[in-house]
């Protein structure tokens, strides 16, 4: 099943329009109600035109969830009962070998996480081999036009199956405003590469990893997701959805809009349309199964306006919102320790051309855009934008909330040096 025949009956079947099929561009949607996860997936092959249209007699498929935090929670990784109904229906379908690999973060052990996170479980029921990125060989792979990385370091398994399957889950990103297809794929970045991408320019780093790697099919688990200060300190937001689509670049801009959010205002989804990698044109995309103006449901977005803490001054230049978010996620977060007091006497600067005042006591620049005045301020974090923990580390560290460095701006460290030789 697979022409356009064939598309145009699936495409009505799901509730599309007639219009639709005039469409190339598809995504397709399904609600996933009282925990159905089998019957939602094969609705949506169905309609895709099966699952066969994408797999071979002695196929390999890979699939890459979204898998960070040693939790079972739900909207913090993809839910693995999800990973395990697409193993079942993949391997119904005859394939080969199924396998699921993940790299963590850049101070994460992905072997614990998925222990932690209940896929432990399902690869001993499916019997799939489930594979620590972090630990495996690594192959060199060159990007063509990559702009922010000219080549990546990424797992040799990923070369080694023949079908990539991008299984995210739904969540905002205080760095990138979203973590959807696009974003889940820095998860197949060795650690340094995934630190190079943050010193890059995080977004353009994140189209370019595309140009790269792929994926044949892009699942979106929106049953359970996040909001506010995701991907980490969220909250959970239940939606019941399940998307899926060749094009990674279309599913995230039709689900940025069913999270209420215009995809032309995240960043590295922009650039992915510029340079070619899908539309995010809502009016070319078809959609099945999924009525946006009917069910979209408003996220809320981790907060743009900065927080200053009483004590605390800001010197802000020209600023972005990917800077000011984990800024803001920091301070958050020594918030919650109630250690604010501590931070009396601390200027902050933040974004291009920002001067510092003179006048206080520490100084911490913020972001690749206070590179000219690293040697002007007490500490410099560089990133484009850093991620929020080392942010919050680096405030702690220079206002004496932790004695030592911590253990993530060690590793950050050593892993900037790593590249650097
Ligand atoms: S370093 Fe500059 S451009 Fe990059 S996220 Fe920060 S403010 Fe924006």
């Amino acid at each position: 099943m697979g022409s356009s025949l064939q598309r145009f009956q699936s495409v009505l079947r799901l509730g599309g329009s007639a219009r639709d099929i005039m469409k190339t561009k598809l995504v397709y949607a399904s609600r996933c109600l009282r925990e159905e996860y089998k019957r939602t997936l094969s609705s949506l092959f169905d309609a895709f035109g099966s699952v066969n249209t994408l797999l071979h007699d002695g196929c390999r498929v890979l699939v890459k969830p979204n898998v960070n935090f040693p939790t079972r929670e739900r909207g913090v990784n993809t839910n693995p009962a999800i990973i395990e109904s697409l193993i079942q229906l993949l391997m119904d379908s005859g394939v080969d070998e199924v396998a699921v690999g993940e790299g963590s973060g850049i101070e994460s052990d992905t072997s614990r996480i998925f222990k932690a996170a209940g896929y432990d479980e399902i690869a001993e029921k499916t019997g799939v081999r489930l594979i620590d990125f972090d630990s495996s060989e690594k192959v060199k792979l060159d990007v063509p036009n990559g702009l922010a990385l000219k080549d990546l370091e990424i797992p040799k398994p990923l070369l080694d199956y023949d079908v990539l399957v991008n299984v995210p889950v739904e969540k905002t990103s205080i760095c990138t405003t979203v973590t959807l297809c696009l974003k889940n794929l820095m998860g197949t970045l060795s650690k340094r590469y995934k630190v190079k991408a943050h010193l890059s320019g995080l977004s353009q780093a994140i189209v370019d990893i595309h140009k790269a790697v792929k994926p044949e099919l892009n699942i979106l688990d929106a049953t359970v997701g996040m909001e506010g200060f995701g991907p980490i300190s969220g909250t959970p937001k239940r939606t019941n959805w399940i998307l899926m689509s060749r094009s990674a670049v279309e599913l995230d801009s039709t689900v940025a809009k069913l999270m209420g959010i215009e995809p032309s205002d995240i960043e590295h989804l922009k650039l992915a349309s510029e340079q070619g990698l899908g539309t995010i044109d809502a009016s070319e995309i078809g959609l099945s199964g999924i009525d946006l103006s009917k069910d979209s449901s408003r996220f809320a977005v981790p907060s743009s306006t900065p927080n200053v803490p009483k004590g605390v001054y800001l010197s802000l230049g020209e600023t972005c919102r990917n800077c000011i978010c984990p800024y803001n996620v920091a301070i958050f977060r020594i918030d919650k320790d109630q250690r604010l007091p501590d931070l009396k006497g601390l200027e902050i600067l933040i974004g291009k051309n920002a001067k510092p005042s003179g006048k206080r006591a520490r100084t911490l620049a913020i972001g690749n855009c206070c590179k000219p005045i690293q040697d002007k301020v007490d500490c410099y974090v560089p990133g484009c934008p850093p991620p929020g923990i080392l942010i919050g580390d680096s405030i702690k560290v220079l206002c004496g909330i932790e004695k030592e460095p911590t253990r993530y701006m060690r590793i950050w460290y050593e892993l900037m040096k790593q590249i650097a030789s």
